[in-house]
């Protein structure tokens, strides 16, 4: 309960300019998909942390892309491994040692400016449903992991959209949480969030 997940691994970027108020184009591509149900309540969780912040995404398939439409800005999500909720949740003591960080995505950087190209790691999402009760059907499985990916995502979206490296003490904009808390119904750690230009968001991290 205790294991840190590291949302913000810094690699690179340069951004987009643009209105951040609405019409964000969105574009995943997955190396494995997540089952329907995931990738909607991915969707509309991620909508729902944005909401306050009166950003609108437009989610979009790189598959799908036909270069015909236009958005003031633009993202390009990768997710890698499986974002699959079914077969064998990884074993408890797959979680590391205590205060060991994962890497759950990742946001590329350049010379100090954050770029639109985030990375979420799937496989070690999926290990947030080890916190799931032993009970769990498909569909609360389905569910969780959708609530777990929308977290990760709406992060690496913060870096992107605030254009900052920087992370904040409390919130969305927070550099650590708990697996445990990722999968959360209720995630007031995550909700309270989205203020693009709080002050503590300012200072980039070194
Ligand atoms: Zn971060």
């Amino acid at each position: 309960m205790n294991d840190l997940v590291r949302l913000g691994t810094i690699l690179l970027l340069p951004l987009l300019t643009g209105a951040q108020t609405a019409g964000v184009g969105v574009f995943m591509q997955f190396e494995s998909a997540p089952a329907a149900a995931s990738l909607e309540v991915m969707k509309t969780e991620v909508d729902h942390l944005l909401k306050a912040s009166g950003i609108e995404i437009d989610w979009r398939l790189v598959k799908e892309n036909h270069g015909d439409e236009s958005f003031s800005r633009v993202v390009f999500l990768k997710f890698k491994g499986s974002c699959k909720s079914e077969g064998a949740a990884p074993p408890p003591n797959d979680f590391g040692t205590l205060g060991e960080t994962h890497a759950l995505g990742s946001t590329q950087v350049q010379n100090g400016r954050v770029l639109p190209y985030s990375e979420v790691e799937c496989d070690q999402v999926r290990k947030a449903l080890s916190y799931l009760g032993p009970g769990a059907g498909r569909k609360e499985r389905q569910s969780a992991l959708g609530r777990a990916m929308a977290r990760v995502v709406a992060h690496e979206l913060y870096h992107i959209l605030a254009r900052t490296t920087a992370h904040a003490a409390v919130g969305l904009a927070r550099a650590t949480h708990s697996l445990e808390e990722l999968i959360a119904p209720e995630a007031p750690g995550f909700a309270s969030a989205i203020e693009f230009n709080h002050p503590d968001v300012k200072t980039p991290e070194q």
